[in-house]
């Protein structure tokens, strides 16, 4: 049934004004959002501490849409991929990336993007919608299982840099944030969990006055705005100034050192003088840098940087007292880089 909401959607209020209007208990609602929020139930009926009746009057009214899988791909390195239908026939991507002492999950917050990135799978695919908080978590609920039946373990870290740019589906992602940090929900560490952005200033101070707290990542990938804009669109609308201007806001306000992804392309933004420009720009906000080897994709321009280079560049920032981490690219030969599978899809 499709045309019932997904009760995961429904505010506070809205979940009361229903148990008040249909005489229930209001105790009720603490055990459905157990159910919901920390147990990741996929159906009314398997409540089992609800009452049967309460559980078939919310199965009459409501619905918690699963994801239908479309496709799964695993690479070679363990990372596995996930190709989802949502309930309205559009599709989205997770990943789950295990490493010896963490098993992390990606997710997904748009169906397609805005932004339009050229090194990315995902700026392909025109910009369909939000997800709603529902689609958000069904994600998390479906990699947590894999998790537990692949790997015998929990996730312990989730990564929200999939399809979309989190930042602007903000509401979702409060929430988000909220049911997978908060006791009440996956109790995840706010330490364990990622927020991935493109930049956009003026919801980065948003976060950074309500002081909620998660790890800051942010895409730069060029250090100066004439490169930057060229890869990147959103910058002619909220240059490395503004960018820098919130981040440091945030930073003042969080005492979180923000992270900086940085895709090493060839013979683009991969000299020593990017290295230099790179430095300068990270020298005004604390911060540790992430260097990305590029995971190629047929429908872009760009290639991987050489090892050589790569070195090079990193070494450099090394130098300079920079905490700087290289990114193995990972799952290459199963298209891991974002929106590559539901760009196949389409
Ligand atoms: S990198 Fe992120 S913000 Fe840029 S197009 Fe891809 S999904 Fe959108």
């Amino acid at each position: 049934m499709h045309n019932k909401q997904d009760i995961r959607n429904l505010s506070d209020v809205e979940i009361q004004s229903f148990f008040v209007q249909n005489n229930e208990k209001p105790y009720r609602i603490k055990q459905l959002k157990e159910w919901l929020w920390k147990k990741g139930a996929g159906s009314f009926i398997e409540m089992s501490s609800l009452p049967l009746n309460i559980r078939e009057l919310l199965d009459k009214h409501f619905n918690i849409h699963g994801l239908c899988l479309e496709d799964t791909a695993i690479s070679g390195d363990g990372s596995i991929k996930f190709l989802f239908r949502l309930f309205d026939g559009k599709y989205i991507e997770s990943v789950l990336i295990p490493t010896e002492r963490r098993v992390t999950a990606c997710i997904s917050t748009q169906v397609g993007c805005k932004l339009g990135c050229k090194f990315c799978g995902s700026g392909k695919i025109k910009f369909q919608k939000d997800l709603s908080i529902g689609e958000i978590f069904a994600q998390i609920i479906f990699l947590q299982k894999e998790s537990n039946a692949r790997y015998n373990s929990n996730l312990t870290n989730i990564v929200i840099m999939g399809m979309g740019e989190p930042l602007l589906n903000y509401f979702n992602l409060l929430l988000a944030i909220e049911k997978i940090t908060s006791v009440e929900g996956l109790n995840i560490s706010p330490q364990r969990v990622t927020v991935s952005t493109a930049g956009i200033p003026e919801i980065i101070r948003k976060f950074a006055d309500l002081q909620i707290k998660f790890n800051l990542a942010v895409s730069l990938h060029a250090a100066n705005n004439h490169k930057r804009s060229f890869i990147m669109p959103v910058n002619k609308l909220h240059n490395l100034d503004a960018l820098l201007e919130s981040l440091l806001y945030f930073y003042k306000k969080t005492y979180n050192k923000i992270t900086f992804e940085y895709i090493l392309l060839d013979k683009f933004n991969d000299t020593l003088q990017d290295a230099k420009e790179l430095a300068l720009l990270c020298n005004k906000v604390p911060c540790k840098i992430n260097i990305v080897e590029y995971n190629s994709i047929e429908l872009c321009e760009f290639q991987q940087a050489s090892q050589e280079t790569l070195n090079t560049f990193v070494e450099f920032l090394r130098k300079k007292n920079f905490t700087v981490n290289i990114r193995k690219s990972r799952g290459n030969d199963i298209f891991a880089a974002c929106g590559q599978l539901a760009n196949k899809k389409i």
